[in-house]
């Protein structure tokens, strides 16, 4: 296997992660590689892939953000992501449809991703796929494990028997979840959660910074944490509630970024984020809304 000196490469019995020597952040990723003794499938071809280094066989998309597609175009075989997500692998345009953003948001946001990435219109071809969808890959399976939240179609892909679960943007880093896209949900990332904490694994690997976790009680701790950054900021969203606030003042509040950071996506997650967690605590009659739209605690 030959591979550019961008990545560094770590084995995990038949799982390879090529991980960035860029780091992790946005807009680089750990891609990973399953070799199976019949086939050989990549699971999201970050940034630093300009090549197919594996001559796979085929390639499982987690979910259709643009730094998960990135190297995609470097693939000339079958593309597969979750049936609620193809859509925005087939096309670009639908892709950024899913941000949710004003036409002069969705502008700068299409510059940006336009100048980093450099995307095609879009892989048409891609087939959808289901959860428990298995890739066969003659000694070795790959499974698909839907984990809806961060995305609707996001997935993860569990690896056995060699004991190896990759889940993609539950990327267990300190920032915590995001849950910014119009198909996200509080809900669906919780019970994401669940579902990953019962999954018994040797490795688990994210897209994003460290890359892999080693054993079930690491796992469950980094879970722990990382969930509960979802449960402090629907407190600190509590606290500015202590009188009634319009939606753009809790934006400009800001629940996810720092003050500081400016980027052409931050306003429209944060929107997505406050509207999710303002819809979570009106169903726990927490919050409630005035004649005049204004959100606050009754
Ligand atoms: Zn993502």
């Amino acid at each position: 296997m030959t591979t550019a000196a961008r990545f560094t490469e770590t084995r995990f019995d038949e799982v390879t992660v090529l991980a960035s020597t860029h780091g992790g952040a946005f807009p680089y990723g750990n891609t990973v590689v399953v070799h199976g003794s019949e086939a050989t499938l990549v699971l999201d071809p970050s940034l630093d892939v300009d090549h197919d280094p594996v001559g796979a066989d085929a390639v499982m998309i987690s979910h259709a953000h643009e730094d998960h597609i990135a190297g995609l175009r470097h693939f000339d075989t079958a593309k597969y992501a979750h049936h609620d997500e193809v859509g925005r692998v087939r096309s670009l345009q639908v892709l950024l449809d899913g941000y949710g953003l004003t036409p002069e948001e969705r502008a700068a946001v299409d510059a940006q991703i336009g100048d980093t990435f450099a995307l095609t219109p879009g892989f048409p071809e891609a087939r959808g796929v289901g959860d428990g969808h298995v890739f066969d890959l003659g000694d070795i399976t790959a499974t698909v494990v839907h984990l809806p939240g961060h995305t609707r179609g996001h997935c993860g892909v569990l690896v056995e028997p060699t004991g190896f679960f990759y889940i993609a943007d539950i990327d267990l880093t300190r920032f915590g979840p995001m849950y910014g896209d119009v198909g996200s949900s509080v809900d669906d990332y919780l019970a994401s959660i669940a579902r990953v904490r019962e999954v018994e694994a040797r490795w688990y690997g994210t897209f994003h910074q460290k890359g892999v976790v080693e054993g079930a009680r690491v796992l469950r701790e980094r879970l722990k944490a990382y969930e509960g950054v979802i449960h402090r900021r629907e407190e600190r969203l509590l606290e500015f509630l202590d009188r009634p606030r319009r939606l753009d003042e809790i934006v400009e509040h800001r629940l996810v970024y720092r003050p500081h950071v400016q980027m052409p996506f931050v306003d429209a997650v944060e929107r997505r984020t406050a509207q999710l967690h303002l819809e979570r605590l009106a169903r726990h009659g927490q919050t409630a809304t005035t004649d005049q739209g204004t959100f606050y605690r009754p």
